[in-house]
This record gives structure tokens, C-alpha cells and sequence, in this order.
């Protein structure tokens, strides 16, 4: 089912500052499209979290709308809409097996849905092995891993087949082999229920990796909604070119003049049709070339071995931050103790931003 978000808003009184408020969520104004998996990504406290609490009615807007399908859920509470909640922490009962805390949610339907034990039961079997723990139904929670303890509350928040599958950073709890594999099967259980699903995170590259859709936020505002590889590809501003990408995009002061783009002395690509003046130059590591000839001089520190690719550490005095880092392949022929290295640029792995502003040129 689509979810519609019209001018969202969320206000909270500052917990720090009497009489201020924090605009956790900033009239949001979008769709997440019916049967798809949506990744929430930002930093932490930019509204990921209030976010989803507006979705599955925990809190209320203090403006806007929220429709599932064509109809207004904004004043519904939250046992009627329809969601599934899993959180970062799993919340199972302790006292309860794995097969009770999976049918629990189903033992307070009314009326027309009230299940038998039966019926319970084999919806229970049939979602424990869609999240494969169909074999643990006898365990106790304390009896399993952190990443089966995940899964029953993955089957948990689907047993009642919700409209909607809410996500809040439900894989920060587990080691970083099982976050891996955790997320791979999200993604699947996801394919094969079809429920509009989404998830929040702040690990950019656990959202890229298995988002239909990724949205983008900071400070309670929406940057940019898109494929991953289209956001990749095309931010539209330094904010978001930062915060996708590891490495992290290399930035450094550069300036457009006579059609071409300044970093320092050196036109490292022609540049014609922009305004002219000073910008920030973002360059995503693997946007250089290894060339004896190329525009772009740094001086090289060090090379980091990384198997297929290497990357080469360098100081360059119009970066921001830290060290510029190129990956190349390991077959380029870098040596490492080149003083100077020379590169030329692909194009289409540098943007440049306002400086003010920080909007993609
Ligand atoms: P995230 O999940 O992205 O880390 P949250 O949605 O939890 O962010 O929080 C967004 C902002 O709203 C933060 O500045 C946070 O401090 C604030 N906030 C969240 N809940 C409350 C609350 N109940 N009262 C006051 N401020 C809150
Ligand atoms: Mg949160």
C-alpha cells in the first residue's frame, strides 16, 4: 500500500532550551510507492525516528496529513492502521517461546478476525518460515542469537500482514557479518511479502544497498529522494555528496574562470556554461586517472593496499578536512615512494557546489 505524506511536520519543546521548539520533521511532502522498500537515511536526530512514529501513529503531526492509499490514517491510532514495527531493540516477551511472541499480536484481533488456536498457530509457522526460524518455535528468547532474536520480531511485526513494515535501525544491534547477512535477508522477505517497507538507518551503505528508494534528510528536512545510484550519481548538494560514498568524497576549494575549473593554478577540466566565481569541488575517489600528463598535481603520502584497487593517500593544500584519497587499480602502477603524483579527472565524478549555499552547480 502507498504511503502519502502531505506537509508533514513534527514539533517538539527543546529539551535544552525552555520555550524553543525542535522541528524534528520539516512539512515533508512525498510518496513511498506501493510494494516497495524505502531506506530513511541522515545522521542521527535529523527525524528519522519521528518520522516513523508519525507513519505508525505513535506520535501526531503537529501539521499535515497521512494517507494509506487514498485514506486519511492521521487521526487513526495506531493498533488501526495496520503496521508492523520492528525496532533496534527487539522487545520480545522473555517469558514467552519464539511461537507465542510470534502469535501474540494475533490473540487481541475482534469480531470478524478472531483467530482459533489452530488458525494462529499455522499463521505463525507460515511467517516463521518466511524469516526461516520455523525450527526454533520451542526456544525461548534468551536461547537465541541476537540475529534470530531480530528475525522473530521480523515475523512478529508480519504475522498480521501489515498495510506497512516499519523499520528502525533494526540491524544495529548485531555484529557486522550478521548485519550483512541480516539485510540480504530483509531485502528477500521483503521481495517475497511485497509489504511497502520502510527502513531507517544512518549507514548510507546499508541503505544503498538494498533500497527501491533512499530519502535523504538532515535537520529535519528532506534533501533528495531517488534511486541509490541516481542519488549517487547526481546530488544535489554537498550534503548529500558527503554523506554517500565510502570513502567519503574528496572536497577542496576550486574556482570556475575562463571555462575552465581552478583547483589552485592548475585547469583540471573545462568547464564551460557555468557561473563563474569560487565553489566547492567535490571528487568521489574513484573519479581519478593515474596520468604522467594529467591537470591534477598532488603529493602523494602514502598507498593503502586493497586487493583489486589501491588507494593512494595524498596532501593536496586546496583540501578540506582531511587527506585526498584516489582508488585506483592496484595494476596502475603507483609507486610508492613517488613523491608527486599526477592525475587527470573523469568528469563525470566531479561536481561542484555553491559556496554559500552548497547546491549542486
Ligand atoms: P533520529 O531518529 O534521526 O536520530 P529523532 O527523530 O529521534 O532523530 O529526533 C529528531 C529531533 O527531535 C532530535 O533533535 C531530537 O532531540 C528531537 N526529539 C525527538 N523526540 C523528542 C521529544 N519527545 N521531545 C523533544 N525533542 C525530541
Ligand atoms: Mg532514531
Amino acid at each position: 500500500m502507498k504511503v502519502v505524506l502531505q506537509d508533514l511536520t513534527k514539533r517538539f519543546a527543546s529539551r535544552q532550551e525552555k520555550g524553543k521548539d525542535v522541528i524534528a520533521v520539516n512539512h515533508f511532502d512525498f510518496e513511498i510507492p506501493d510494494g516497495q522498500l524505502v531506506g530513511l537515511l541522515g545522521p542521527s536526530g535529523c527525524g528519522k525516528s519521528t518520522t516513523l512514529n508519525l507513519i505508525s501513529g505513535l506520535e501526531t503531526p503537529s501539521e499535515g496529513k497521512i494517507f494509506f492509499g487514498d485514506r486519511d490514517v492521521t487521526q487513526l491510532p495506531p493498533e488501526e492502521r495496520g503496521v508492523g514495527l520492528v525496532f533496534q531493540n527487539y522487545a520480545l516477551y522473555p517469558h514467552l517461546t519464539v511461537e507465542e511472541n510470534i502469535i501474540f499480536p494475533l490473540q487481541n484481533l475482534k469480531g470478524k478476525q478472531k483467530m482459533t488456536k489452530e488458525a494462529m498457530r499455522e499463521k505463525a509457522l507460515e511467517v516463521a518460515r518466511l524469516v526461516q526460524i520455523d525450527q526454533l518455535m520451542e526456544r525461548k528468547p534468551r536461547e537465541l542469537s541476537g540475529g534470530q532474536q531480530q528475525r522473530v520480531a521480523i515475523a512478529r511485526a508480519l504475522v498480521k500482514i501489515p498495510n506497512v513494515l516499519l523499520l528502525d535501525e533494526p540491524l544495529s544491534n548485531l555484529d557486522a557479518r550478521l548485519r550483512l547477512q541480516t539485510r540480504e535477508e530483509l531485502r528477500r522477505i521483503q521481495r517475497d511479502t511485497g509489504v511497502t517497507t520502510i527502513f531507517v538507518t544512518h549507514d548510507q551503505e546499508e541503505a544503498m544497498s538494498i533500497s527501491d528508494l533512499i530519502i535523504v534528510m538532515k535537520d529535519g528536512v528532506v534533501n533528495q529522494i531517488g534511486k541509490p545510484q541516481e542519488v549517487y550519481d547526481d546530488p544535489v548538494n554537498l550534503f548529500v555528496a558527503q554523506f554517500l560514498g565510502t570513502p567519503a568524497i574528496n572536497v577542496l576549494e576550486g574556482e570556475i574562470r575562463d571555462g575552465s575549473l581552478y583547483i589552485g593554478q592548475e585547469a583540471v577540466l573545462p568547464m564551460a556554461g557555468k557561473a563563474e566565481g569560487p565553489v566547492w569541488v567535490g571528487i568521489r575517489p574513484e573519479g581519478f586517472v593515474l596520468d604522467e600528463k594529467g591537470p591534477f598535481t598532488c603529493e602523494m603520502d602514502r598507498v593503502e593496499v586493497m586487493g583489486r584497487d589501491v588507494s593512494v593517500v595524498c596532501r593536496h593544500a586546496k583540501m578540506t578536512g582531511r587527506n585526498l584519497r584516489a582508488i585506483i587499480p592496484a595494476e596502475s602502477g603507483v609507486r610508492p615512494g613517488q613523491r608527486e603524483v599526477r592525475f587527470s579527472l573523469k568528469p563525470y565524478k566531479v561536481f561542484v557546489f555553491d559556496r554559500e549555499s552548497e547546491a549542486r552547480r
